[in-house]
């Protein structure tokens, strides 16, 4: 499907003129004449991208537009390029303050225009993908309904700023623009505070080929993500293009006007901070979504994923794979004497012994209260039999010691294991097998391992 861009103007020649330009490379237009009919669209049509002019008479300009657009959860992602006449310095920092991703000057440089929509329709194809992966989160309950948009968050943090360039004016000017809110280092010549949130590097510096250093930077596994902001010289337009084409995700010329530079790291800061913040909240929920939170191993829903292809294969003739059933013994009563903040000491330290006495590639579940199940792909039930004894033989060869709790608990587990035989085994009966020799281990007096393979079950 083609891009979507919404196209701002009050004139009906420039909406015609923008129409057919971006129409030529095959996007989709849509467009509006005024401010706040580009704020309902916008909201109702969710573009990828929004061309917006600042002078429009009657009613709100391009800057409040743009300000009320970044206001809006629904709309705050869609990049703005604020399109302005040429020389107009106040104007630019204005669009910048006001939330606006790009500025392009009046009259429109074919070039630049289809270079900075490609650059910003790629930001948002990754932004989406983000965005869509969080409502998939949301609707599995492992992402808070009620967690902050992190565009909001994240507004105002100072950032680490790394600066490519050889030129001792620039450098100067750099820092004195950025310095006030961030921390910038040169490279190569300071010593950086931490991983940098902002690269800014020369394209025209004598020292190193700065395409270079951005197509580098563009590849790297660390800084794939960072924004790069390319000093280029003014009407380079061949360097610009290339620049942008190579990853940067923004120019600005020399001589650097501090207040525009100040506003173009402010916005790619943001919207890195935006990106980052919805990965971190990616991963942590995805490890939210498979982890007990007690004890930090997996938990019944992991398991049940993990289990059921392994027995469909050993079905099919494939690799044994044997569980065992973990039961903490009498850890009602220890819950009863002690109190519960001493039981989940009990349940954490258990934790810690079974994860000693796993091999990696077993996996380690907690299936709810004092339960605990292990699968063993590729092990046969003497094998795994071995591997209980063991287990239960470091639970009881040395009492527990629980923060808050003077005396040492002695604690001991029954286990019960069971194995994919010639039978037809599900994960049910798997499981079930697991619990009755579970069982048996507690009816002949705790404190051991009882196995049942598949035939002996039948
Ligand atoms: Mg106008």
């Amino acid at each position: 499907m083609s891009a979507r861009i919404l196209v701002v103007d009050d004139l009906e020649a420039n909406r015609r003129l923008l129409e057919a330009k971006l129409g030529a490379d095959y996007y989709d237009v849509l467009t509006a004449q005024r401010g706040e009919e580009a704020v309902q669209l916008a909201k109702r049509e969710k573009p990828d991208l929004i061309l917006m002019d600042v002078m429009m008479p009657g009613g709100i300009d391009g800057y409040e537009a743009c300000r009320r657009l970044k206001a809006m959860p629904e709309t705050r992602h869609i990049p703005v390029v604020i399109l302005t006449t040429l020389d107009d310095r106040d104007n630019k920092l204005r669009g910048l303050q006001a939330g606006a991703e790009e500025f392009l000057p009046k009259p429109i440089d074919d070039v630049q225009l289809m270079a900075r929509v490609k650059s910003l329709l790629g930001l948002k194809v990754v932004i989406d993908e983000l965005r869509a992966r969080e409502a998939n989160g949301k609707r599995l309950g492992v992402i808070d309904e009620e967690a902050r948009d992190p565009l909001e968050q994240h507004k105002l943090v100072a950032g680490n700023v790394l600066v490519v360039e050889d030129n001792a004016t620039q450098i100067k000017s750099i820092k004195a623009a950025l310095g006030v809110e961030h921390r910038v280092a040169v490279m190569g010549v300071d010593e950086a505070a931490g991983p940098p949130d902002l690269c800014v590097v020369s394209v025209t510096a004598r020292a190193f080929d700065g395409f270079r250093v951005i197509a580098r930077m563009r590849s790297g596994e660390a800084t794939r993500h960072l924004p790069i902001l390319a000093v280029v010289e003014p009407d380079d337009r061949k360097r610009i293009v290339r620049a942008l084409e190579l990853g940067a995700h923004d120019v600005i010329s020399r001589p650097i006007d501090e207040e525009e530079l100040v506003a173009r790291a402010r916005t790619l800061m943001r919207r890195k901070r935006y990106m980052d913040a919805l990965r971190a909240r990616l991963d942590h929920s995805l490890e939210l979504a498979i982890t007990d939170q007690l004890t930090g191993l997996y938990n019944r829903r992991f398991l049940m994923n993990q289990l059921t292809p392994l027995v469909q294969r050993a079905q099919c003739g494939g690799d044994q794979v044997s569980i065992m059933t973990i039961d903490i013994d009498h850890f009602k009563r220890l819950n009863d004497t002690y109190g519960h903040d001493v039981g989940d000491g009990v349940l954490r330290d258990f934790s810690v012994r079974l994860g000693a006495n796993t091999r990696p590639s077993d996996f380690a579940c907690r299936m709810g209260g004092e339960e605990f199940v292990v699968i063993m792909p590729r092990t046969s039930g003497d094998i795994a039999c071995l591997a209980a004894e063991r287990l239960r033989r470091s639970v009881c060869a040395s009492p527990f010691i629980v923060a808050g709790q003077q005396s040492e608990l002695e604690v001991t587990v029954s286990i019960g294991v069971a194995c994919t035989g010639d039978g037809e085994d599900t994960v049910e009966t798997l499981l079930k097998r697991a619990d009755e020799a579970v069982y048996e281990a507690k009816a002949a007096g705790r404190n051991r391992v009882v196995g049942k393979s598949a035939s002996r079950a039948a």
